[in-house]
């Protein structure tokens, strides 16, 4: 049984049903007499985990057959140098929306290996956090692609629409918002996101590339960090982290059992709208610096209006069964991450703790 919800941002929270089957299947998977963990990842047993993994994901997110689906190590951070790396072998310029810290880093990533021109770039209007409107970007005809973080987990700012972007690729780190909602997956050339938030557990990353973007790469590329080399080997050209790639399985099926994206999608906007809506309802107390039409649906920040008081929310907070809920290092105050896997009934308690510190302190 459970004890905690736990609003870590990453690695998250993951399924109670994901990790029970784990558990059950821990020391003889599918009547092997082994455990998951000691199979060889080229036998037939692993084999049949990869594809029925990649058969799940293209299912939940309609991915169209001119796709490859890879598995890599690495984490996002790898591909923040794996898609210059790939992609500027045509053309060493790129556009780079930044939009938060996550974005910085794929950029200055990028830089190490071409042009990188920032298109655009949050700023504050009327005291709030705002994304740009795509006609204030200055983008370049010219570049390889154009790179983006749909949801940027420290500042909680995620993009309720795509960039239209032409003939250029447009490159997403979708890190924080994968699975959360159903997308399009023929409107981007690459889509990439760590496993630790909506996928399951870290160690393994999901990359979505166009069949016509993973041909050329930079002089010097290191072998494994070829999206050509990964497809022709369907991501087994080393030894892949096969726990991490079986529990992302695990949590594919799971999220098709509750009824795939879209269910999801109307679960976290439910989920976020009760949130959002106290914390504006009690300004005097707890204050988002985000404007509305680009609030995070998975990551929720705030802060107190009486900042002394943060350290005493979190203990409590704790206290109370609610973990995790500092702000990243650099932002501080409070942030409630809410992903696939955090129920409704995690939010209400958030909810009734908060209202219940304000009216204790405030
Ligand atoms: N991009 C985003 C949007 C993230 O939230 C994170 C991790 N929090 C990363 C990239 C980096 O991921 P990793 O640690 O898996 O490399």
């Amino acid at each position: 049984m459970r004890k905690v919800y736990n609003f870590s941002s990453g690695p998250g929270m993951l399924p109670e049903e994901v990790l029970l089957q784990a558990q059950a299947e821990l020391l003889d998977w599918h009547s092997t007499g082994m455990s998951i963990m000691e199979l060889g990842h080229r036998g037939a047993e692993f084999k049949e985990v990869a594809e029925q993994s990649e058969a799940d994901l293209r299912e939940l997110l309609s991915i169209p057959k001119n796709y490859h689906v890879l598995f890599l190590t690495g984490g996002a951070t790898a591909q923040f140098a794996m898609v210059p790396l790939n992609l500027m072998a045509r053309n060493k310029k790129a556009d780079y929306i930044d939009t938060g810290i996550w974005s910085k880093k794929a950029i200055d990533e990028a830089k190490r290996y071409g042009d990188v021109n920032v298109a655009a770039t949050l700023h504050i209007k009327n005291d709030l956090v705002t994304i740009p409107r795509q006609d204030h970007w200055h983008l370049n005809s010219n570049a390889a692609y154009v790179h983006y973080t749909p949801n940027e987990t420290i500042e909680g700012v995620e993009f309720d629409w795509v960039p239209k972007t032409g003939d250029v690729p447009l490159v997403a780190d979708m890190s924080s918002n994968i699975l959360s909602k159903p997308i399009d997956v023929s409107q981007y050339g690459i889509i990439y996101a760590g496993a630790q938030k909506n996928m399951g557990q870290s160690g393994i990353t999901v990359v979505i590339v166009r069949d016509d973007l993973i041909h050329a790469s930079l002089p010097g590329t290191p072998t494994l960090y070829q999206y050509k080399i990964q497809a022709e080997n369907n991501s087994f050209y080393n030894t892949p982290p096969t726990f991490s790639w079986y529990i992302a399985g695990l949590t594919f099926a799971w999220l098709k059992r509750q009824g795939g994206v879209k269910h999801f999608a109307e679960f976290n906007r439910r989920k976020a709208a009760l949130l959002y809506s106290f914390i504006d309802s009690h300004q005097e107390f707890y204050r988002n610096n985000v404007s509305k039409e680009c609030r995070s649906l998975m990551n929720v920040p705030f802060y107190l209006t009486t900042d002394s008081l943060t350290n005493a929310f979190l203990d409590e907070a704790t206290e109370a069964g609610l973990t995790k809920l500092k702000g990243h290092r650099l932002s501080g105050g409070v942030r409630a991450s809410i992903y696939n896997a955090m129920p409704e009934a995690g939010v209400l308690a958030l909810i009734d703790f908060m209202q219940d510190f304000a009216k204790r302190y405030g």
